[in-house]
């Protein structure tokens, strides 16, 4: 027996050792109510230990660990820092300063992850990503496409145009090069045979797609040749219409445009191929991001006045200079198509509780960026978590979309998206449960970020301190 001893005695020493690296962490939560944002359940009077970027220790009770500092959340509730899942960074050289700008209001409200879907900085938001990353700027993680893929002469600036299948696979390698996140397709000019091609090659190299969509293909043929996320409803509407192959050929024959498919579309919404249609995108592991505020805002400009939002204040004005184009259109638009838009509008509002029903992934962004009228970064996010309630997710489904999904969707749930030992200490806490109310992820006490504290009074002054 005795010649175990000294094994034994080493054994625990390790483990004392070991122990007492865990017991020293740089903020200790007390007291507080967990969130599990993949099952909805509330551990309550918990402790959670938050060392360098991770969360070394979750458990119930008092702990004994050591602080640097410790924070009693009593009556409040924990839950993964937000991720808005569609954002623009963009409108040119002019603009680089008024978009760097904008990043602490991501952070003011509780915002640590975006993804970028695409514009014409790439290279600033790698820069602007590594002074996040070294604590010299205050931001979101940010997560980009780089530049989107499109056909020649694309609607938005600083795209890479893909004709021939050799274009997208030279337009993929010089993505590659950047060191891109993801890819970002469009389609304002693309050929269906060059959108399908760029997802086969990207599904090749093993690289999530996100995009919209041309009305020229249909929409199990994106999905099966790996398109990752549907951008917007307008597909997943073309995709749950029982006339979507006559729509597709008559978007070929150039009988149809986008905007003049939508009144048949909406006409010929079918249940049966919708639900086949949802079962599709579960079956592909293919998420969509509704982007409902923005469409809220966007198909309701005719009715709202927006000259005294209160956002208004913290956005530069060459930003505000862009949103005039939306509002030039909307204003021009004739009243049948205003119709419509309100009509489509809620067409899309019926989508989102059904896809969720049926199990597909949601993603919840915002689509705030230059050109994209009066919808503000960081707060329309919480917007679109509001809009999404009200179109029928549970708060649960809401904030899922705002976590755990949108690090599935970047192959980053090992470190990301819930609260579980070994993942990310970007922590909210909030003065109130957000399962009951989803508004109640705006009334943050405390933001962890980077294991440095952020109280309510230090996210005001962020604000405050950005007023022009
Ligand atoms: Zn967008």
């Amino acid at each position: 027996m005795k010649r175990f001893i000294p094994a034994i005695i080493s054994a625990l020493l390790l483990f004392g050792c070991s122990s007492k690296q865990i017991e020293q962490v740089d903020i200790l939560i007390q007291h507080a109510n967990v969130i599990d944002v993949n099952t909805g359940k509330v551990s309550t009077d918990m402790s959670l230990g938050i060392r360098n970027d991770s969360i070394v220790y979750i458990g119930g009770g008092s702990s004994n660990h050591s602080a640097m500092q410790t924070i009693d959340a009593t009556g409040k509730y924990v839950i993964p820092g937000l991720w808005d899942m569609h954002v623009h960074f963009r409108g040119g050289d002019e603009l680089i300063a008024e978009n760097k700008n904008l990043l602490p209001l991501f952070i003011a409200n509780g915002i640590t992850g975006v993804r970028e879907a695409g514009g014409d900085m790439t290279s600033e938001i790698f820069k602007w990503q590594s002074e996040i990353e070294n604590g010299s700027l205050i931001g979101p993680k940010i997560y980009t496409s780089g530049p989107k893929l499109d056909g020649p002469r694309a609607t938005w600036a600083g795209s890479i145009p893909v004709v021939t299948k050799e274009d997208a696979v030279i337009a993929i390698d010089s993505l590659e090069q950047m060191n891109v996140d993801f890819i970002k397709l469009y389609d304002s000019r693309i050929t269906k045979e060059a959108y399908i091609w760029i997802l086969e090659e990207a599904e090749r190299r093993g690289i999530r797609t996100s995009g919209h969509m041309p009305f020229t293909v249909m929409l199990e043929d994106a999905v099966t040749a790996g398109l990752g996320s549907v951008e917007h409803l307008y597909y997943i509407l073309k995709g749950s219409s029982s006339a979507e192959q006559k729509v597709t050929d008559d978007n070929i024959n150039r009988k149809a445009g986008f905007w003049g498919s939508m009144t048949t579309l909406m006409d010929t919404y079918s249940e049966e191929q919708a639900q086949k249609t949802f079962k599709m995108l579960v079956d592909n592991d293919t998420y969509v991001t509704p982007t409902m505020h923005i469409g809220n805002t966007l198909s309701y400009l005719d009715r709202d006045d927006h000259s005294n939002d209160e956002y208004l204040q913290y956005i530069g004005n060459g930003i505000i200079e862009t949103y005039q184009g939306r509002i030039r259109s909307a204003a021009r638009a004739s009243e049948d198509f205003v119709a419509m838009r309100h009509r489509l509008n809620t067409a899309f509002k019926n989508l989102v509780p059904k896809m969720s029903a049926a199990g597909v992934s949601l993603l919840a962004g915002s689509d705030s960026g230059a050109s994209n009228s009066y919808t503000y970064q960081g707060i329309s996010l919480h917007q679109e978590l509001a809009a999404l309630v009200e179109a029928g997710l549970s708060p649960l489904e809401a904030l899922k979309a705002a976590t755990i999904n949108g690090a599935k969707f970047l192959r980053v749930e090992d470190f990301y998206g819930s609260l579980e030992v070994g993942k990310s200490g970007d922590i909210l806490i909030l003065d109130d449960n957000p399962l009951d109310d989803i508004t109640n992820t705006q009334k943050i006490n405390t933001l962890v970020l980077h294991s440095k504290t952020y109280s309510s009074a230090d996210l005001k002054a962020m604000l405050d301190s950005m007023e022009k």
